[in-house]
């Protein structure tokens, strides 16, 4: 949506049409789009604002919505509802800034509304709206609190240990998640860092040396902090990768689980085939769950999966114990029962999957469907980096992962004094490379960076502010990781 008012760079507003499949301009946003070289689908608004009409000649009569002066809606506002009934489901607001106070005000007042953009970009500055992903965020670990009970780490404690402080256990055993989450308490306490939980960034303003960080508490209340500089590590699995099929929001349907027990003696469809999918199947199916797999690729693939859940989820599909449909893609859930449709595969064929596994994998014809008994569904389709703070700012992305764009050297952004580090670089990566395990070393680069662009002496930075205590620390190459 383009509007009245002051607006950002040509390049930026680029970025966006990019990937828009809908543009709509508010009265004299008319004139910036044609100025732009952009033809809008759609331009509304009572025009007041234009300064010559006869620009409205140049688009079919079925492209232009004109309204009266005195109506109740203001251009934006109309502008806003004809996106939404021509089906947009994210809209981004370009334009409005400076100008007149009562078209800012009025803007601003639509974010108070049920619909709203998601984003609105002006020549200074960018506003978000949080979605309910992000006000769920907010724990010390958020991502780790969400991963089921007991859940392993699949790398040794010396890998993922952070600040050179070892992550000792009991047994010197694997450790989980909630194992993970006090050590990380600790650290917090220790290092006496002041992390302001529950409280979203919900804005960046300004420029290196002089940001303006906007930010929303629990009780709605806005916070602003100023920087010289800001690192970005907010992760590659802020919300789940839907499916888009009917019945995806039935309350048995999740993409999110805790517990076996919850599971107990019925029968729980599992999406996906990876070590997520896997895991899922074999403890709940230890748990007493009735449990089948439904997977795209055409096998549960000893190269993809850590290999003793490899080993454990073969045997248990060989003895029939757990089922299993590859090339398979659910298409609707219902009630009682998830409907699957058959793929043709791209990693094997249909006879190599119905060779894999001893013989018991159930292949659907591609094209064809099965309805097949679910009580409840866990979908393990991954998840996704939310990147609408990284687009206001003007991070661009990269390749098809959207990698956010930053020197390796240095992780610093495309955007001076804007550093990325952890997963949050790996965008919405498929095969994971980037985890704690490998990011380590970002820390560092960025923190020497940092200090050297503020003057700062970045030899005081030494590799044991990040990994594992000194003596059991060791070189790792991504090579060895994979
Ligand atoms: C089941 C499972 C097992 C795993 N096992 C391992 C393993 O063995 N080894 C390993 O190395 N990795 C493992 N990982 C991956 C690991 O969880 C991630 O690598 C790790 O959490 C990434 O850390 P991070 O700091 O980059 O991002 P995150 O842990 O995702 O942290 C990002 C933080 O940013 C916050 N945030 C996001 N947006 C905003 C905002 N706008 N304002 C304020 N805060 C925001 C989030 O709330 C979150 O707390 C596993 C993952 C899963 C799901």
């Amino acid at each position: 949506m383009i509007t009245g008012g002051t607006y950002p760079v040509r390049e930026l507003v680029q970025s966006y049409l990019d990937r828009a499949d809908f543009v709509v301009a508010a009265d004299s946003g008319v004139e910036t789009a044609l100025s732009y070289g952009i033809s809008p689908d759609l331009v509304t608004g009572d025009f007041d604002s234009l300064s010559d009409e006869s620009i409205l000649e140049r688009f079919d009569a079925g492209s232009v919505r004109r309204y009266e002066r005195a109506k109740d809606e203001t251009d934006t506002e109309i502008a806003l509802r004809l996106a939404g009934e021509a089906g947009a489901d994210h809209v981004v607001l370009v334009g409005g800034g400076g100008g007149r106070v009562d078209h800012l005000l009025g803007i601003a007042s639509i974010f108070e509304r049920e619909r709203h953009p998601d984003l609105w970009i002006t020549d200074a500055s960018a506003v978000r709206a949080l979605g309910d992903e992000t006000v769920e965020h907010g724990a010390i670990g958020e991502t780790i609190t969400k991963w089921p009970r007991n859940t392993q780490f699949f790398s040794s404690p010396e890998w993922i240990a952070i600040a050179g402080v070892p992550i000792q256990t009991v047994g010197q055993e694997i450790v989980t998640g909630e194992q993970y989450l006090a050590y990380l308490r600790q650290l917090v306490e220790v290092f006496e860092l002041d992390v302001r939980t529950y409280e979203p960034v919900a804005a960046i303003e300004g420029r290196a040396g002089d940001f303006l960080v906007r930010t929303c508490d629990l009780a709605g209340e806005a916070h602003e902090y100023r920087a010289r500089t800001i690192v970005l590590a907010t992760g590659d699995m802020n919300r789940p990768r839907r499916l888009e099929v009917p019945g995806e929001d039935l309350p048995t349907v999740t993409h999110y689980w805790s517990d076996p027990h919850r599971w107990f003696q019925r029968r729980l469809l599992i999406v996906g085939g990876r070590n997520s999918a896997v895991e899922a199947a074999l403890r709940c199916w230890r748990a007493g769950v009735k449990v089948t797999l439904a997977y795209r690729g055409a096998l549960l693939d000893e190269k993809r999966l850590i290999s003793r859940l490899h080993l454990e989820i073969d045997l248990l599909v060989r003895n029939g114990r757990i089922g299993f449909y590859p090339l398979a893609e659910p298409v609707e859930f219902r009630p009682g029962t998830a409907v699957l449709r058959g793929v043709s595969g791209a990693d094997a064929s249909a006879e190599a999957a119905r060779a894999a596994h001893g013989g018991r994998a159930r292949v659907i014809e591609p094209g064809s469907t099965v309805e097949i008994p679910a009580d409840f569904v866990y979908l393990a389709t991954g998840f996704e980096m939310d990147q609408s703070l990284y687009e206001a700012i003007g991070i661009t992305s990269e390749g098809p992962e959207l990698r956010p764009t930053h020197d390796v050297a240095t992780m610093e952004s495309n955007v001076a004094g804007v550093y990325v580090v952890g997963t949050a670089i790996g965008g919405n990566q498929r095969g994971y490379k980037v985890f704690i395990t490998t990011s380590h070393e970002h820390c560092l680069r960025a923190a020497r960076a940092i200090l050297a662009a503020v003057g700062g002496d970045s030899s005081r930075v030494v590799d044991s502010w990040v990994g594992n205590h000194p003596d059991r620390d060791y070189p790792l190459s991504s090579r060895d990781v994979e």
